[in-house]
């Protein structure tokens, strides 16, 4: 079966080397702005499709008889676009999600923000800031001091020279998380609802140092699109396409 993965994530890469593993013929697309990204199986090609039209046009010239978007809970328009070029084109679309942290133990002691210019204005109350929200959305946060900011990559704009960088690639384990958070003497966190266990030992590590957390809560998902959290769910409902 031919089968095209939105990866971008450990959910898509893990997707990736079981359907290579079991004799599929994936390929995995990548929007491309991580400059070195860790080594997926399969074919992998990079770069947007050109929207909805794009995207329809690559399904029908490529063959793709199914999709799995198992891109980023925050990567949102990919996922829009998704939805409609598989509706129009009839092709079968799946989505890998993580679940959100809505459920999370912890999640009420946290502050749930709609966007990030209200994360920033709620983390303008606290002297150090840790912001976990990926470079991209950095901008919204350029007027706060005291910011220590941790990103896989520099963006592309230079970022306010008060701020300390930590360039660094997860997973991050809780001892690590606690570490960062004591050495940077951060009074808040800020981080999207990514949800899942990858990223969520930061979570753990600010309740025990009494850290503030403001979290970025998620947009609606495309409706009408089937959502499992698994690689391993993923394959099932494969199976079930045949
Ligand atoms: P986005 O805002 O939803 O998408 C913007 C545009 O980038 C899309 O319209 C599409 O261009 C292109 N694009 C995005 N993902 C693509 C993919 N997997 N393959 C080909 N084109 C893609 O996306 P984003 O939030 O910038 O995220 C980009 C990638 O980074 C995704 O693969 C996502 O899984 C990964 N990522 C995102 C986050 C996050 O917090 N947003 C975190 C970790 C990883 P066209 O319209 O031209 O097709």
């Amino acid at each position: 079966m031919k089968v095209l993965i939105l990866g971008g994530t450990r959910e898509g890469r893990d997707l990736a080397t079981r359907l290579t593993d079991g004799g599929h013929h994936v390929v995995t697309s990548l929007a491309g702005r991580v400059s070195a990204p860790a080594r997926i199986a399969g074919t992998v090609r990079v770069g947007g499709f050109g929207g909805v039209a794009g995207l329809e046009a690559y399904l029908a010239t490529e063959g793709v008889q199914a999709v799995v978007d198992a891109t980023h809970p925050f990567a949102e328009r990919i996922s829009a676009n998704a939805a409609a070029a598989c509706h129009s084109s009839g092709t079968p679309l799946l989505r890998i999600e993580r679940p959100s942290w809505r459920d999370h133990p912890l999640a009420d002691r946290w502050l749930w923000v709609a966007d990030h210019d209200e994360a920033a204005r709620a983390a303008a109350g606290y002297e150090r800031v840790l912001l976990t929200v990926g470079r991209q959305a950095l901008e919204h946060y350029r007027e706060l001091t005291g910011v220590v900011a941790r990103m896989v990559e520099l963006p592309e704009h230079p970022l306010p020279n008060t701020w300390e960088v930590r360039l660094d690639r997860g997973p991050f384990d809780i001892d690590s998380e606690r570490r960062l958070l004591e050495t940077t003497r951060v009074t808040a966190l800020v981080t999207k609802d990514s949800g899942g266990r990858l990223t969520e030992p930061k979570l753990r590590a600010a309740a025990e140092l009494d850290v503030a957390v403001i979290v970025i809560g998620r947009s609606p998902t495309p409706e009408g699109v089937p959502a499992v959290a698994t690689a391993e769910e993923a394959i099932t409902w494969l199976r079930e396409q045949r």
